[in-house]
């Protein structure tokens, strides 16, 4: 067997020039071919790099000496960008991260699920990229008797005390500012996880952001809060748009930030906020989009690629809270969601109800398991809708639209590799990928969230 070269050496260094972005948004150079990754190199970037640790196939380095920046290098806006990690592409501005997050889905179509010449659109972006996020979930530490609540430094389990977040809503912001001076002033101690004492381990705040409603979420190790009446009465007058105020209960030794147990303290279990025409009810636990924003436009874009007329008959596979079910169902004939949390397709039937709407039904189960069974009692759709996690699509539930044969395939995905896989599975079953339209929901990250027009060819 032919043995591997490597063709550098640890701590030596090197002049190279950056060719792409990995996923954590590093840069990435290669010296006769083999891929150094290196943090804070941009793509176009000419660089000297030290090497600091080799691996069998790559390697990283650290960033020297910048000899050429990419027009697109900008300082940081935040000034707890490097210590954060939350987000990671800060330095690059958010025109280059479009261009950079469209790169990456035409590369990974082309090398992962080698489908060529698919038109991917630019990435629909954000006219104002920041202050975007409605859920803030806060770890609380003590230090020197007072409060402290931020985020983790990278690679630490050290607070680092945060006043803003500028990707983060300002009422929510303001919210945890304020909600954390309530608890210091009761001599609320904040949960130590080297001794599994104290009580607050996390504020969270939700902010409705058609709505204006505001969820103030303490979890708590314990299910007693020292002065818990003074300090509702306290939030409550201090953050006036204030519609619940929840416990929940975590006496775990985990990093898993919620327990099992929740109870309203004050007020309702519910704040609403709607996304275009449709509402939604959220509770503490519910999972909500963080980006309602974007959110409207991917499922607008979803919604178009679904090419529904009103006589369709649609699944939508991963429907969670049946956000895009109920979005669909405002122009189908029938609507069928599936989802693996119960508690989601409760929340589901929940919105279906609030928004008067009767032709949308939900399924508790794995979509894999279910829609087979579905094709198998005779039932079969003239769209599909997929949502699946990171991980993508089960083969099961790809196999299976692939033998219902569906009109049309609407592929919404938040990782273009498990995209361009499934995308690949599809079109050797006997469909075609039209086209594929990004949508930036989380900027300054490199999350990338991308939807797809698939139909079945022509037999
Ligand atoms: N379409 C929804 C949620 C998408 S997130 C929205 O836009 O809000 C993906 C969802 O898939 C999650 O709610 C997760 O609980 C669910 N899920 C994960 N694995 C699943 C499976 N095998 N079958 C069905 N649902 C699953």
């Amino acid at each position: 067997m032919e043995k591997l070269i490597v063709p550098i050496e640890k701590n030596e260094y090197y002049d190279v020039t950056f060719e792409d972005l990995t996923h954590d948004g590093a840069g990435v150079a290669k010296v006769e071919g083999f891929p150094i990754f290196v943090p804070n190199g941009l793509i176009d970037e000419k660089a000297k790099i030290k090497i600091t640790k080799v691996k069998k196939g790559y390697a990283f380095g650290r960033l020297v000496e910048l000899y050429e920046e990419s027009p697109f290098r900008v300082d940081a806006p935040c000034p707890i960008y490097k210590q954060c990690g939350g987000c990671q592409l800060q330095h690059l501005s958010y025109e280059g991260q479009l261009v950079a997050k469209q790169k990456q889905v035409q590369e990974v179509l082309t090398r992962i699920g080698h489908l060529k010449d698919i038109p991917v659109h630019p990435v629909l972006g954000m006219d104002n990229p920041w202050r975007y996020r409605n859920k803030a979930q806060v770890p609380v530490a003590d230090r020197e008797g007072a409060l402290v609540a931020g985020f983790y430094q990278q690679r630490s389990h050290e607070i680092i005390d945060m006043e803003a977040c500028l990707i983060q809503q300002e009422k929510n912001d303001e919210v945890v500012q304020k909600v954390k001076a309530v608890c210091e002033k009761y001599g609320v101690r904040a949960y130590d996880e080297k001794k599994h004492k104290g009580t607050i381990r996390h504020i969270m705040a939700r902010y409705g952001v058609v709505t204006g409603e505001i969820m103030v979420v303490l979890i708590t190790r314990t299910s007693e809060l020292p002065y818990k009446n003074e300090i509702i009465k306290e939030i409550t007058t201090l953050i006036p748009d204030v519609k619940s105020v929840v416990q929940n209960i975590n006496p775990k030794r985990t990093n898993v930030i919620f327990g099992d147990e929740t109870n309203v303290l004050w007020g309702e279990e519910y704040i609403y906020d709607s996304i275009g025409d449709i509402k939604f009810a959220i509770s503490a636990r519910s999972f909500y989009q963080v980006n309602p924003e974007q959110t409207k436009v991917l499922y607008d874009k979803a919604l178009e690629y679904a090419g529904l007329t009103g006589e369709e008959s649609v699944i939508d596979a991963y429907c969670g809270i049946g956000t895009i079910s109920l979005f669909l169902a405002q122009k189908a004939k029938k609507v069928f969601g599936v989802e693996i949390v119960p508690e989601a397709i409760e929340d589901a039937k929940r919105n279906a109800e609030l928004n008067g709407i009767e032709n949308a039904e939900f399924a508790v189960g794995e979509a894999e398991v279910v829609i087979p069974q579905w094709k198998k009692e005779g039932n079969t759709a003239d769209v599909i809708v997929v949502d699946p996690p990171r991980k993508g699509c089960d083969d099961a539930l790809l196999q299976t639209i692939i033998e219902m044969k569906p009109k049309r395939v609407v592929y919404v995905s938040c990782n273009p590799a498990t995209l361009a896989r499934d995308l690949r599975v599809l079109e050797d079953g006997g469909f075609k990928t039209v086209e594929v339209q990004p949508v930036d929901m989380f900027p300054h990250t490199t999350h990338c969230e991308a939807v797809a027009r698939i139909e079945l060819k022509n037999e």
